[in-house]
């Protein structure tokens, strides 16, 4: 049981943009700007002036109930848009179309990896509501001497997912954030990588103590060490005798602190009231049909992976923990040569997914950096027992570095297997020139004979498999 000694509560509030959708939420205006000159994909409706009226994107609403149905959520009856009132200039008209009452969905949850194992963290809803535009600043926004504002992002589609404070430490914050993510490009309703996909704002409160709501976090690396921040920030002054107030707190990443922007407003302070040009959307007719499309998810095909292809569960996690390489996994599997299907294991094309993981990430790869047809070929010479796993590894790390092919480097390396004779010859050398190692095991020194093993590979260069040359020393030495 994990024991939450400061009695820390956090709740996280996440923009998730739409941005797999054509056009924005209320106009016909494309989503794809994101290489255009700023201001160049705008109209009345995004620009909020008067008098525009607003037409809702039935596409966004369907996949707005997608993530609420993914996410364990209740879809409402109906639903209905509201306007928030406030200024600011990313958004001219001087309110926001969002929801208030009747969001989309409600009274879901997630399960991460907590504390203590598995943890459920509860999602109070999920609402939509419209992205105002971005404000750009020259150098850094205390500095800067004006501010610019591109509206090409004003009207994108977004989707409000407010969790319930059941998160109880950072680290349970940062899991949460990559689960969601992670639900998220299942269901194929936004590229992560865009700017802007995902923003969080994050509510921390420990015990004796109000809560604080961090704003502009903008990677799940961010919002951890915002929220590690804000406890120290927060029990020192408590310990000094101090109050933490309810107020709203600007996250500067550069300097990995949070700043006081003002006391935290409430729900009365933005007026909020049903948005007059646009009508209610009764919604839970909507809800069985789109449940049909949903794909697999996360959790469940970790499941199927361990039944089905009886790998470790931790191996199936890390597999579907990221899109790109369950389906990796998968096409691999299937990719494979039928002449190779008996002899392929799942768990040795798992094993070697995680080397080339690892050989990637150490070089700020990704798997497009590797083509798949090279990694078969590779396993096809290790099931056929021509080249030893020290070899696979050379020949995926020369492909990263210097490119080629599987077969060119086999041969140019000269990494294929020693067999029969050569390991012969080389176990007997081996025993003639160490006698003392011969010796000591004989006396019964277990470890000698790793000696004696590492001198056969390293006259074979490498190329004999260690687990046979082994064998044919026991052999030798009676
Ligand atoms: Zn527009
Ligand atoms: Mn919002």
């Amino acid at each position: 049981m994990y024991e939450n000694p400061d009695g820390v509560m956090i709740g996280l509030e996440v923009h998730v943009q739409l941005n797999k959708l054509k056009t924005k939420v209320f106009c016909g205006c494309t989503t794809d700007y994101h290489n255009d000159p700023p201001n160049s994909h705008v109209c009345p409706v995004c620009l909020g002036l008067p008098g525009a009226l607003p037409v809702i994107n039935k596409k966004a609403v369907e996949a707005a109930i997608k993530v609420g149905l993914a996410l364990n959520c209740k879809v409402e009856e109906h639903t209905q848009f509201y306007r928030k009132n406030y200024y600011y200039p990313d958004l001219p008209k001087g309110f926001q179309i969002t929801q208030y009452d009747f969001p989309i969905s409600s009274g879901g949850y997630i399960v991460i990896e907590g504390e203590d194992g598995e943890h459920r963290v509860g999602i109070t809803r999920a609402h939509m509501e419209e992205d105002p535009g971005r404000l750009v600043h020259e150098g850094t926004i205390d500095k800067s001497k004006y501010t610019l504002i591109d509206y090409n992002r004003s009207g994108m589609a977004l989707l409000e997912v407010v969790s319930d404070p059941d998160m109880r430490s950072p680290k349970e914050a940062r899991r949460y954030l990559d689960k969601l993510r992670n639900i998220l490009e299942y269901l194929d309703v936004f590229d992560g990588n865009l700017e802007g996909a995902l923003r969080v704002d994050a509510n921390i409160s420990i015990m004796g103590g109000q809560r604080a709501e961090i704003k502009n976090i903008s990677s799940h690396k961010g919002a951890e060490r915002a929220l590690l921040y804000e406890i120290v920030r927060q029990k020192n002054v408590l310990r000094r005798g101090g109050v933490v107030v309810l107020e709203t707190r600007h996250f500067d990443e550069a300097r990995e602190i949070t700043l006081s922007m003002r006391s935290k407003e409430e729900a009365h302070d933005y007026r909020y009231f049903p948005e007059p040009d646009l009508v209610p959307l009764k919604i839970s007719g909507w809800a069985p049909a789109i449940k049909e499309t949903l794909p697999e998810l996360p959790d469940a095909r970790r499941m199927r992976f361990v039944e089905q292809y009886g790998i470790k569960d931790d191996q199936a996690k890390s597999l579907t923990g990221e899109l790109v390489w369950a389906n990796y996994f998968e096409d691999f599997l299937k990719a494979y040569k039928d002449e190779y299907k008996e002899k392929l294991d799942p768990k040795l094309a798992v094993a070697w997914i995680e080397v080339l993981k690892g050989e990637l990430n150490y070089r700020d790869l990704t798997v497009d950096a590797f083509k798949k047809e090279d990694m078969l070929s590779i396993l096809e010479l290790l099931v056929s027992k021509k080249i030893t796993e020290d070899g696979a590894v050379d020949i995926i790390r020369t492909l990263l570095d210097k490119g080629g092919s599987p077969d060119e480097i086999v041969a140019e390396k000269g990494l294929l297997k020693v067999e029969g004779d050569i390991v012969s010859t080389a176990v007997e050398e081996a025993i003639k020139e160490n006698p003392q190692a011969v010796a000591d095991y004989k006396a019964g020194k277990e470890k000698a004979l790793n000696s004696l093993v590492g001198a056969v590979m390293k006259k074979t260069k490498g190329r004999a498999d260690a687990r046979a040359a082994r064998e044919v020393l026991l052999g030798k030495l009676g």
